[in-house]
């Protein structure tokens, strides 16, 4: 059967402008994102967030608003209105494009009011200690939404639906302090003793309350956008359990596959492993490892052993379950898990995701179109010709020739339903060099080109579908059929 390979769009970064547009800019974009093979998009959070329109979206204040109040000094988001959301939604499926919305539910921010609640500072290295006895402290914890006026739903939240925040108004002192009663959950990752806690109003996921609204904001949510699937934000901070729950109670509801990504940001496999194991891999997960082995790699001036850049990793281990980056919002230069790959390794690390037969591959906006912010300009060319390499001729079974520390290969050797497909992969972090390769017999006796236009000349494949292919130092070169049929 003829499939097409799938390739998914973080479409934003960090320091996209508060007058971006982009929901409108997606409805432009959609018939060109289509035609370079995107099959998916990541779009950021929707929600009302505390900074309004100056807030990235993992600020979330209103899970309700998502732009259609006057909230936070604004009605629109930093991206638009709730209309423009919904018809940059539509226009990305109008292109069959599947749309995965960004769901943060692990922390609140932006309270209307403080109360004063009775609780324990935290050590912030071991969170299951506490720090001397119990205070009152003063918190902003009480949203009214009062903007909203009750639309949708009339459920206010206060300190009772929180397990935790970081700022005591009374002693105007920072830290994590726990509420009196509260427990954080022990479902979470165990960095730090326990990594409940992350950020803003901590969400009390052991609460019922907390439990069934979030449950009625998911299907509130999916009958607004009517959107293809998740991408779940801070998933290692949250009761393990909670969002297997949460997304069989949509797909029985709806009756329907939503596809969902988790951001487990760890780059402990076990850890990740555990989770899909513990959630009978009811979601896929990024793959983190990777990322970390790239970012390792991209600073290690030649001396990583690349035959081990996919150990232990994702795709390695729980490959049918990995979305695959290179990097994203929160690992770029100044965030909050800045881990940004070296920008000469990242057509390396891109060639890496987007031509191996397993795993999801996603392309972040900052590296497709740059991020001005930190004067990156970013590699558009270049992953527009691997977009329709991947989406062209990257097929048929797959060939490791991983087995040198710097120079690695491998080979597609193309089916028949994807004319012309098939290709060969070089890459070194040190110097370059050649390396004997079989194409197999869809690309026997043919002259193959190096698409990144890295090395000039061509190669000669014999009869038997071996060549040799080369790449420069610290480069990579992709093989594909000189004049090919998508004029790649
Ligand atoms: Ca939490």
């Amino acid at each position: 059967m003829k499939s097409t390979n799938k390739t998914m769009m973080q479409y934003f970064e960090w320091y996209l402008p508060s007058n971006c547009n982009l929901w409108n800019n997606l409805i432009k974009v959609a018939p060109e994102l289509k035609k370079k093979g995107i099959t998916s998009v990541w779009l950021p959070p929707a929600c009302k967030s505390a900074a309004g329109i100056n807030d990235t979206g993992y600020g979330v204040y209103d899970l309700y608003d998502l732009g259609e109040f006057n909230q936070k000094g604004t009605i629109r988001t930093k991206y638009g209105t709730k209309d423009e959301y919904i018809a940059a939604i539509q226009a990305l499926q109008l292109e069959g494009i599947h749309v995965l919305a960004d769901i943060v539910l692990n922390h609140r921010m932006g309270a209307d009011e403080q109360q004063e609640i009775i609780a324990y500072k935290i050590n912030p290295d071991n969170r299951n200690e506490t720090i001397g006895d119990y205070r009152t402290i003063k918190a902003w914890t009480k949203y009214n939404f009062e903007g909203r006026k009750n639309k949708y739903s009339d459920f206010k939240l206060d300190w009772s639906h929180f397990t935790s925040i970081d700022y005591d108004d009374n002693e105007k002192e920072n830290g994590i302090f726990r509420f009196y009663g509260k427990q954080f959950s022990n479902e979470v990752d165990k960095e730090r003793g326990n990594f409940d806690y992350l950020m803003g109003c901590d969400v009390d996921f052991n609460n019922l309350d907390t439990v069934n609204d979030l449950l009625y904001w998911g299907k509130w949510f999916y009958e607004q956008t009517h959107v293809d699937g998740f991408r779940l934000d801070a998933v290692k901070h949250i009761r393990l359990s909670f969002y297997k729950t949460w997304l069989e109670s949509l797909k029985r509801e709806f009756n329907k596959e939503l596809y969902t990504v988790g951001e487990y940001f760890s780059v402990n496999i076990d850890a990740l492993l555990y989770y899909l194991d513990s959630n009978k891999e009811i979601n896929a997960l990024f793959d983190v490892p990777l990322h970390d082995h790239f970012k390792i790699a991209s600073e290690s001036s030649g001396y990583y052993d690349m035959r081990n850049i996919f150990e232990n990793t994702l795709i390695d281990r729980r490959p049918s379950k990995a979305v695959t980056f290179v990097d994203n919002h929160d690992t770029e230069p100044g965030q909050s898990l800045e881990s940004w790959v070296q920008p000469w390794f990242k057509p390396l690390a891109y060639a890496m995701i987007m031509f191996r037969d397993m795993g999801t591959p996603c392309i972040f906006y900052g590296d497709y179109y740059g991020i001005p912010e930190k004067q990156y300009s970013g590699m558009k060319e270049l992953l527009d010709t691997f977009l329709l390499a991947r989406k062209y001729l990257a097929y048929g079974e797959e060939y490791d020739y991983f087995d040198n520390e710097s120079i690695i290969g491998w080979t597609r050797l193309g089916d028949y339903y994807h004319q012309d497909s098939g290709m060969a992969i070089v890459l070194s972090d040190g110097a370059g060099g050649g390396k004997q390769m079989n194409v197999g017999k869809n690309l026997a006796n043919t002259i193959l080109y190096d698409c990144t236009g890295n090395v000039k000349e061509n190669v000669y494949v014999d009869s038997n579908g071996d060549g040799i292919f080369y790449c420069n130092g610290g480069s990579v070169s992709v093989w594909i059929k000189k004049d090919n049929m998508y004029n790649l």
